[in-house]
């Protein structure tokens, strides 16, 4: 396993990338169209390592590996690289003032300096690479600093990114809590952060002694409404996929239910045949079944599933033995104030509390943090209509999970509790620039002027 970062170099990488960025090597074009595409060749060269190492540190399958990592990474630098001439271009501005007609107006986009990537376990390598490709398509240095939760992803990352992309520009840091603390005393010119709500405070808090601008990818409680429209059958099926996924490791995915009461037995029944369909010998025997990542969580998992006074309908068991896998488990009859409810469960654990109608599902929402993420299985457009207007949430989706951060040109992100700023293509190269605004005043222009200069006049004063 690849060393910590000595503390003593930390300072130094820092100063190594400010006298860079100084240079201008990261500003033409052509050099991060090329960044762009090693980042791109990175990820298809090495996709087998990548898979190994997400199977030893996550017991992700390779499939998952392949279509939520490694595939979008690949086409999504690719892409980046297509449209870097078209979000760099200069904006023409289409001023309003008669006078001003004349005078040469733009905003360009140019890049905030060095930034810094924090990233964090449970998709290790997407998050560090997707806020690693805005940086480079803004023109920015940076220093990516991978989870030490994941630790074979962290170390690939360190050992391979010096291979593909100029270590004069882009640097990796290894370790925990002593080595972030040490970066953040250092000045950085954006710092891209995702991971929980307490470490988010510590970020900003030292963000601020700089002024350093944040984006915060957070999670929380990602809920989803079902109402008695809804097809249960694919409700059941396209949510019980939703949560085994990376065993429910993932800051999307669908954290508890909200149904309607009619809904509740017939919901349970369709999941306990979509479980039989997709693991026939039980999760836990399956080689398509992601474990959790670590001790710490798997106690923290086990902990709650003790608590918990629901009933558990589905699963409820898990692997002692290092292995840490816990069964999908589903749990009803559950009070306003079970263990299930309190925090983000991030574990394959999904409860369904029983609400009378949409009305009160609205209610029980506007009560809590908003979400990342809301959910609603319905064929109802009123109902639709109803949550999208009373409810606040990063993105709403109807009828399926994931499927919007499959989307190249959505915003990605929080509100709230779950975050601020945007990723994914676009968004994520939004990050990294700032709108400067550029104006040229020729000096045939001058004729508009007079008025401005002194002495004045009740008559220069023009009212
Ligand atoms: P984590 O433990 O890997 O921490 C994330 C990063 O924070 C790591 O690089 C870690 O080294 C660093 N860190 C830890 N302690 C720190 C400290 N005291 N000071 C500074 N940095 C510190 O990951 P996590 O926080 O457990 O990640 C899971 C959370 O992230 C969940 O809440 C999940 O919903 C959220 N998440 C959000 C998104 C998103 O895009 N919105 C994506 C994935 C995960």
């Amino acid at each position: 396993m690849t060393d910590y970062t000595p503390l003593s170099e930390i300072e130094n990488i820092n100063a190594q990338l400010r006298k860079t960025f100084k240079t201008g090597l990261t500003r033409p074009i052509a050099w991060r169209r090329h960044q762009l595409l090693q980042l791109a060749r990175l990820a298809k060269e090495n996709a087998d390592e990548i898979a190994e190492c997400l199977r030893l540190d996550l017991g992700r399958p390779k499939q998952e590996a392949i279509m939520a990592e490694v595939g979008p990474i690949i086409d999504r630098c690719v892409i980046a690289a297509e449209k870097l001439e078209e979000w760099t271009r200069p904006e023409p501005v289409d001023v309003s003032a008669p006078w001003q007609k004349g005078w040469n107006t733009k905003i360009e986009r140019h890049p905030k300096g060095v930034a810094l990537i924090i990233a964090p376990w449970n998709y290790p390598l997407i998050l560090a690479m997707q806020p690693l490709y805005g940086a480079i398509a803004a023109g920015c240095c940076a220093v990516v600093k991978p989870s030490e939760v994941s630790p074979h992803v962290s170390a690939f990352i360190a050992r391979t990114l010096p291979k593909y992309l100029d270590s004069r520009a882009f640097k990796v840091v290894l370790g925990g809590v002593p080595e972030i603390t040490k970066v953040l005393e250092l000045k950085w010119d954006h710092i891209f952060y995702t991971g929980n709500g307490r470490v988010a405070r510590i970020i900003s808090a030292a963000a601020a002694k700089h002024l350093t601008p944040l984006t915060l990818e957070l999670g929380g409680k990602s809920p989803v409404i079902v109402d008695s429209s809804a097809d249960i059958s694919l409700t059941a099926k396209r949510i019980l996929w939703g949560k085994i996924n990376n065993s429910g490791q993932i800051c999307v995915s669908p954290d508890y239910i909200l149904a309607e009461k009619a809904v509740v037995p017939s919901l349970v029944a369709a999941f306990k045949e979509h479980y039989k369909a997709f693991f026939p010998d039980g999760a836990l025997a399956s080689d398509s079944y992601s474990r959790i990542v670590s001790d710490q969580h798997f106690e923290r998992l086990k902990s709650i599933l003790g608590r918990t006074h629901g009933k558990v309908a589905l699963g409820g068991k898990w692997e002692e033995g290092g292995k840490r896998g816990i069964e999908p488990t589903v749990i009803t009859d559950i009070k306003e104030d079970d263990a299930v409810l309190e925090d983000e469960l991030f574990g394959p654990i999904l409860p369904i509390y029983s609400v009378e109608n949409v009305d009160e599902a609205i209610a029980y929402l506007n009560e809590r943090d908003h979400p990342l993420v809301l959910y609603m299985f319905s064929t109802d457009e009123a109902n639709k209509s109803r949550v999208v207007a009373r409810t606040t949430s990063g993105a709403v989706s109807f009828n399926d999970v994931f499927q919007h951060i499959a989307i190249n040109e959505l915003p990605f992100g929080g509100v709230g509790e779950s975050g601020y700023g945007r990723q994914i293509l676009k968004f994520s190269f939004d990050n990294f620039v700032y709108e400067r605004g550029v104006l040229d005043i020729p000096y045939e222009e001058e004729k508009f002027f007079g008025a401005r200069y002194p002495p004045y006049t009740q008559e220069s004063l023009g009212f």
